[in-house]
């Protein structure tokens, strides 16, 4: 046989693997079934010679006894000496939301497509990859370095009691991993080389409480803000939109510096839903905004925090009672590998020897777990790959189609051959 017809071979078990691992409920949050779904992978990949780990991210965010954020890494040694190829997908999907029509965990199949949450982000990748791990120790059971396969918490809530913790913990050491493929949904024919950067921050105006039928006693914290909301419209927003990146980032929108203002909240608490009291009149001391900055590869951190702390310290200086509070809540650092990679040139080929098309390369507008590769673990040599659309992700009617996870199980196969069999690159 040949890689290919193993893997054409498999197509009802990459179904099967792809509705079992939908039909489990990993929702995040509250970050439920990890051990579940740790047990279902230790048991298919162990059956497949795979040694398995299973690692506890103790103490992260959101790790408790009632929610154990639970990791499995598997890995399996060929019998020769070599480089370590290691697949990591997340194992946990998003809340399910309003306007299904399929059952979400049902992981119900029609024509070419596999429904569910979290089938293309990114249980469909998660199978596509095991499938493919399978067919290559299969048909080269003499292969030389190892595969490494994980599942891991919390990708969707920022991975901390998931892929940064094992990075933490040195597994993605690059003395210890040398080439990491993480199947997200980018398409079957895309090469995803990394994301741009995240600086999340609330900002709060401050004011003074008095009766509302004489502000002029007081202080508005809110008039304040929309001072803040003012120069952020005339400054601020055209000099993001100006600034490019050569990072290809998809959509086009995003190869600009982007931010989103989140939320806003001045003055008295919103009333509970049937609570009819009418609001006591107050001038509102306090004003706070939760801004989601997204910034590109070309932008030093510091100046993307500078120039909101500058416009404010002018506001400062300039208007009459102005005070101010910034409170940094998390940053993402840009991660971008090179075109010319081992993994890069590796895979793209692979799609060439597949599908005889060039692959796309791109850049995702948000983030996923490749930060705390290249951040933590110190290792650069680092992709996004996998099957599925994109835009289905966190959608309702989420699928993945079956043909597609076939031809990337093929490019994942390919790329191990060239990886991990000497004289085939
Ligand atoms: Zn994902």
């Amino acid at each position: 046989m040949t890689l290919d017809t193993r893997i054409e071979a498999a197509r009802d078990d990459l179904i099967a693997l792809t509705q079992d691992l939908i039909r489990i409920p990993t929702l995040n949050p509250p970050g439920a079934e990890y051990a579940t779904i740790c047990d279902y992978l230790d048991k298919r990949l162990t059956a497949a010679g795979f040694e398995t780990q299973w690692v506890r991210a103790k103490d992260a965010p959101g790790d408790s006894d009632a929610y154990p954020r639970w990791n499995l890494v598997a890995r399996k040694e060929g019998p020769n000496k070599g480089e370590c190829v290691h697949f990591n997908s997340h194992t946990d999907v998003v809340e399910v939301g309003n306007g299904w029509t399929k059952d979400p965990f049902g992981g119900e199949v029609e024509d070419d497509r596999i429904y569910g949450r979290g089938a293309c982000d990114m249980k469909g990748g998660l199978a596509t990859s095991i499938i493919a791990a399978e067919a290559f120790i299969a048909e080269h059971p003499n292969f030389s370095g190892a595969i490494e396969i994980s599942g891991t918490a919390d990708e969707e809530s920022g991975g901390y009691g998931g892929v940064a913790y094992l990075a933490s913990q040195g597994f993605f050491d690059p003395a210890r991993v040398q080439h990491v493929i993480i199947p997200e949904p980018l398409s079957k024919d895309r090469i995803c080389l990394g994301h741009r950067g995240g600086w999340w921050a609330e900002i709060e105006t401050k004011g003074r409480i008095a009766h509302g039928a004489m502000p002029f006693l007081g202080d508005c914290a809110v008039r304040h803000m929309g001072a803040v909301l003012d120069r952020f419209e005339t400054e601020l927003y055209p000099a993001m939109a100006a600034r490019r990146t050569e990072m290809p980032v998809v959509p086009e929108g995003a190869r600009s510096s982007t931010m989103n203002i989140n939320s806003i909240h001045g003055g008295m608490v919103d009333l509970a839903p049937g609570d009819t009291s009418l609001p006591a009149h107050c001038v509102p001391d306090s004003c706070r905004i939760v801004i989601d900055r997204r910034y590109l590869m070309e932008e030093p951190l510091e100046q993307v925090r500078g120039e909101v702390v500058a416009l404010l310290e002018d506001l400062k200086a300039n208007r009459t009672d102005f005070d101010y509070g910034l409170r940094e809540l998390n940053v993402v650092i840009p991660s971008m590998t090179d075109v010319e990679s081992p993994v890069v040139q590796t895979v793209s080929k692979a799609i060439h020897d597949t599908m005889g098309v060039d692959p796309t390369y791109v850049a995702s507008p948000g983030s996923y777990d490749q930060k705390h590769i290249d951040r933590i673990g110190k290792l650069k040599n680092c992709i996004a790959y996998g099957p599925g659309e994109l835009e289905l992700a966190h959608q309702p009617d989420e699928w993945v189609g079956i043909t597609d996870m076939i031809d990337s199980a093929k490019v994942m196969g390919k790329s191990l051959e060239k990886l991990l069999l000497p004289g085939q690159s």
